[in-house]
C-alpha cells in the first residue's frame, strides 16, 4: 500500500535494527485519513469471505480494526490486556509475550461476543514474531470460531511471525512489508 509506505518513510523512526517507531500516525497520534485508507484496503482484500467479526488487541490495533469493521459492516472486538472489573465472566484467555515491553501478560475476550458461528478477521498494527497474532488465534479457536485471515498494517518480514503464520496455513495480508531496518533505513520487501 503506497500511501502507507510513503508515510513510514516520511515519519517512521528506526529505533534499532528490530524496532520501528510510528508514533506520529499509528501508535500514539493517529492519522484518521490514512486509517480510513487502511480500513478500505483490508476490506477489499478480504471482501466476499463471509467475515462476521474483526478481532484485534488493545491499544494500537483498534484504529485500523475499527476502520476495517466500518468498511466490512461488522463489529470489532479488542482483546484486553489488563484486568478489568467489568470484564469478569466467561472469559476466553491466552498468554502473550509483548515484543515492545518484553513481558508476558494475559489477554482476554468475553465469550459472549464470539461464538462458533463467527468467521473472524484478525487485525493488528505490527507483526514481528507472531506472539500477539498467535494469542488472538488461540482465543478465537477457544470460542470455536473460524479464522478468515490475518490483516497486518506493518509486517517486519525479517522476524519470524510471517513464516510461522504461513506455515500454519493462515492467509496473511500485510499492507507494508519491511525487509530490513539496518543502518537506520527502512527497506521494503515489495
Ligand atoms: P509480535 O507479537 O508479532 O512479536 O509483535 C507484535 C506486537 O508487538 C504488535 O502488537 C505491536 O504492538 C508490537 N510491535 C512489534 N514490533 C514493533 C515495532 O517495531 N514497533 C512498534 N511500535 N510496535 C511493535
Amino acid at each position: 500500500m503506497q500511501a502507507l509506505k510513503q508515510k513510514i518513510q516520511a515519519e517512521g523512526i528506526v529505533l534499532s535494527e528490530q524496532v520501528l517507531k510510528v508514533d506520529a500516525f499509528l501508535n500514539h497520534q493517529i492519522d484518521p485519513v490514512l486509517m480510513q485508507q487502511i480500513g478500505h484496503e483490508f476490506a477489499q482484500r478480504f471482501a466476499g469471505q463471509g467475515i462476521s467479526k474483526i478481532v484485534t488487541i488493545e491499544a494500537s490495533g483498534i484504529a485500523p480494526a475499527v476502520m476495517a469493521g466500518l468498511e466490512l459492516g461488522v463489529p470489532v472486538i479488542f482483546a484486553r490486556k489488563y484486568q478489568s472489573l467489568t470484564l469478569k465472566d466467561d472469559l476466553l484467555t491466552s498468554k502473550v509475550f509483548s515484543f515492545t515491553k518484553q513481558t508476558e501478560s494475559t489477554i482476554a475476550i468475553s465469550a459472549k461476543h464470539l461464538t462458533a458461528a463467527d468467521h473472524v478477521l484478525v487485525i493488528d498494527d505490527f507483526l514481528a514474531n507472531g506472539h500477539a497474532a498467535n494469542a488472538l488465534i488461540e482465543v478465537i479457536q477457544q470460542a470455536g470460531a473460524s479464522i478468515a485471515g490475518i490483516g497486518v498494517v506493518i509486517e517486519k518480514s525479517f522476524q519470524s511471525g510471517r513464516a510461522q503464520l504461513d506455515a500454519q496455513g493462515f492467509r496473511v495480508e500485510s499492507l507494508a512489508r519491511i525487509s530490513s531496518l539496518a543502518d537506520g533505513q527502512v527497506s521494503f520487501l515489495e
